[in-house]
């Protein structure tokens, strides 16, 4: 599958977080694959995710704060 466009695939009431199973609210691209977090869970990891390169969409930049 291209990542750039499953990247780009709207995320879906059918997406869920990985690691509680909430509604998925970002889309984390990584080297080793895709993971999907809610606003919880991305918070939680956002440090890491960003020192490890991942790509985020949206883009937290874009109201994360406010979930
Ligand atoms: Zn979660």
């Amino acid at each position: 599958m291209d990542a750039r466009l499953a990247a780009a695939r709207p995320l879906t009431r059918a997406d869920r977080c990985d690691r509680c199973s909430a509604a998925a609210r970002i889309r984390a691209t990584v080297a080793a694959g895709e993971l999907l977090f809610c606003g919880h869970h991305v918070r939680a990891h956002l440090d890491r995710l960003l020192a490890a390169g991942a790509e985020l969409h949206p883009p937290p930049e874009r109201g994360l704060l406010d979930w």
